[in-house]
């Protein structure tokens, strides 16, 4: 039985993280003329109102996106998160938070050219529904399927035009997620090893949190970028999350440098405490970059 619902949490730090990351690897795909399949395994309800009850009771969106929505100084790459985000809210002011559905709706193409195409899964029935109706018109190269992700990723893979993107943004409420994420890694780089695959993990006090992102690294991809955020001190009591983190695996050449450009000032403008912090970690077989 599934109890997490993204509405809650929408527009938090983590969130700010995960859609820079994910918009920043649609981007490089997009540069090049041919198709890609983009894969969300744990897609959410696609769009969350913040002024309904699940985000008023948290807040969190006033010190993720809320933080973000009138700064005049953003770097470049969160100049264009912001305004993608402004553009999907549709007003000046932040109501309105996309989810990654929406985002990689928006910025995938289809023109004469090059269509891309869109699979999204969510289990969760509520959240399912609401996610088909967003896309009920959207045409076949968007897809909208309540099923388990994991599932769907050993289907999906290797996707007809052997270029693809996988977002696995699960919300670890079950701890078997975490095991599950390694696994559909790993097979994920048999069928598919050329793929580039975004996983998102939160950063907590617990061992299966902080082990994950180790064991990621040994999953068998010959290059990765680990880029983490994290916006106060580790909860000693609880199990509170601090920061979280994205894995990316086969992350365009241009990545580290752009999160590096955003992530102090991340760190910065998303602080609760003066433990707040980030980190960009590297490695290609062959040379190793922190
Ligand atoms: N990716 C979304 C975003 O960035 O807007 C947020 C996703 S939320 C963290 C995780 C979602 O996964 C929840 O809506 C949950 O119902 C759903 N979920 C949990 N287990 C799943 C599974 N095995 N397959 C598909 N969806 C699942």
């Amino acid at each position: 039985m599934l109890s997490y619902r993204h509405a809650f949490h929408a527009g938090n730090h983590a969130d700010v993280l995960k859609h820079l990351v994910l918009m920043l690897c649609i981007e490089h795909m997009n540069s090049k003329d041919k198709p890609y399949t983009l894969v969300d395994t744990h897609a959410g309800a696609g769009f969350y109102a913040l002024d309904a009850e699940q985000a008023k009771r948290t807040g969190e969106y006033v010190e993720g996106i809320g933080r973000l929505w009138g700064r005049k100084d953003l770097p470049p790459p969160l100049v264009a998160y912001v305004a993608l985000v402004r553009a999907l809210n549709g007003s000046a002011t932040l109501r309105r938070y996309p989810g990654s559905p929406r985002i990689a709706a928006s910025l995938i193409r289809d023109t004469a050219q090059v269509r891309d195409t869109l699979r999204l899964c969510e289990l969760h029935s509520t959240d399912f529904a609401l996610l088909r109706r967003q896309f009920k018109d959207a045409g076949r190269r968007i897809s909208v399927e309540q099923a388990d992700g994991f599932e769907v990723l050993k289907a999906a893979l290797p996707p007809p035009s052997r270029r693809g993107l996988v977002l696995i943004d699960p919300s670890y409420e079950i701890k078997s997620d975490y095991m599950k994420v390694v696994v559909a890694v790993k097979d994920a780089l048999k069928r598919f090893a050329t793929g580039t695959y975004l996983v998102w993990h939160p950063m907590l006090p617990t061992i299966e949190a902080n082990q994950l992102p180790e064991k990621l690294k040994k999953a068998g991809a010959s290059h990765w970028l680990h880029a983490t955020l994290s916006v106060r001190a580790p909860a000693t009591k609880g199990h509170g999350m601090h920061g979280s983190g994205m894995f990316v695996i086969n992350p365009p050449w241009t990545l580290a440098a752009a999160l590096e450009e955003c992530l102090p000032f991340l760190a910065a403008a998303l602080a609760l405490d003066e433990r707040a912090g980030w980190s960009v970690d590297q490695f290609e077989q062959g040379t190793k970059k922190d």
